[in-house]
């Protein structure tokens, strides 16, 4: 089912006496969800990513713009009446119930024509339960159940009606870290296996990387940029988008263009065409960088972090918005340097930024 997101605005009544300006928790959402596919929602808390999911659920109201499912208009269809699943990051199951009263609860709510035999309900509670696999549980309780058992009952009850559209709200922040990285792949398994258009959630950029087909990073309400995982980490539209994807994090430093030369400090880093003079921000991924004792850009060297396959790197300059520089690279190309290490830069790795509006300023390379 494509999910089509026209104009999409929800303004809050401001919580703050003195300020009376609404909140604007997403400003103007534009957006096509292909049928489907898995998309990240991502960005800080705050941004806006839960009112979306709610809207799109119908749980919250547009104060303007409108949703369709496919052609339908569900903008003023009740959230039961969509045809999604929703899924929380706190469960939200029936403690008294057991897993496959859990399941079954979606079921038997149905009425007319959709109302189910018992063993339809129970053939499709198994069906569900088998997919996330948790059949061998159905007769526990939730509090017999570790986190990840627990979101795979909720996933299987959001499931079990077979959704047009999948809602997943952070699903994953309640699960320790191995939990969390086995049941983000399950997920993506799971909607492979279903195709059912699904909106994963997520203030983790690393977690939406891994798992969607597109991602959508939000700041303040507002889209910053929409794109394949890789397309968005290689070309981000902006500092923060920049900023925002990336573990280690991007490395930022104060930076300055003169006659289509980069100059960090007083190192001349880049040969560029076509860029304005003027102060500028750099940004470098940490896989951007190259040693190099012949390399134009000097940092000070303050330890390698060796970490098997890959080493760290770790630097500071006087430019860098970073306290530390994390370069990162493989392992047998580190040799103990003294106290001042070189790189060179790898020109794909590097992005300009405008100082002003912090938007990425596209260059060609002069070699
Ligand atoms: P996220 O899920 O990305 O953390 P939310 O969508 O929950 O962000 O919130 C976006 C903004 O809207 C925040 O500034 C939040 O404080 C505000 N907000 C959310 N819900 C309400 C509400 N019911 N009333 C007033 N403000 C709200
Ligand atoms: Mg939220």
């Amino acid at each position: 089912m494509e999910v089509v997101l026209q104009n999409l605005t929800k303004k809050f009544p401001s919580r703050d006496r003195k300020k009376h300006e609404d909140v604007i928790a997403v400003d103007n959402f534009d957006f096509t969800i292909p049928d489907g596919k898995l998309i990240g929602l991502l960005g800080p808390s705050g941004c806006g990513k839960s009112t979306t999911l709610n809207l799109i659920s119908g749980l919250l109201k547009p104060t303007s713009g409108r949703i369709f499912f496919g052609e339908d208009d569900v903008t003023d269809i009740p959230p039961e009446s969509r045809g999604i699943g929703l899924v929380f990051q706190n469960y939200a199951l029936y403690p008294h119930l057991t897993v496959k009263q859990n399941i079954l609860f979606p079921l038997q709510n149905l009425k007319g024509k959709d109302k189910l035999s018992k063993e339809e309900m129970l053939d499709k509670a198994y069906e569900a339960a088998k997919l996330v696999q948790i059949d061998e549980l159905m007769d526990r309780k939730p509090g017999e159940l570790s986190g990840g058992q627990q979101q795979r009952v909720a996933i299987a009850r959001a499931l079990v009606k077979r959704p047009k559209v999948l809602l997943l709200d952070e699903p994953l922040s309640n699960l320790d870290a191995r939990l969390r990285l086995q049941t983000r792949e399950e997920i993506r398994r799971i909607q492979r296996e279903t195709k059912i258009t699904t909106i994963f959630v997520t203030h983790d950029q690393e977690e939406a990387m891994s798992i969607s087909d597109m991602i959508v990073v939000m700041k303040d309400g507002v889209v910053q940029q929409i794109g394949k995982p890789q397309d968005v980490y290689d070309s981000p539209v902006n500092l923060f988008v920049a900023k925002f994807l990336g573990t280690p994090p991007i490395n930022v430093f104060d930076g300055k263009m003169k006659e289509n030369i980069l100059y960090i400090g007083e190192d001349a880093v880049l040969h560029t065409k076509n860029v304005p003079d003027g102060e500028v921000y750099v940004g470098i991924r940490p896989e951007g960088f190259i040693l190099d004792e012949n390399g134009p850009f000097s940092c000070q060297l303050r330890s390698v972090e060796v970490m098997g396959r890959d080493s760290s790197v770790v630097a500071t300059n006087v430019a860098s918005l970073n306290p530390l520089i994390r370069a990162v690279m493989n392992t047998e190309h580190i040799v103990k340097t003294e106290e001042i290490v070189r790189f060179s830069l790898k020109p794909g790795k590097v992005f300009l930024f405008d100082r002003e509006s912090e938007e990425r300023i596209g260059f060609e390379v002069a070699l």
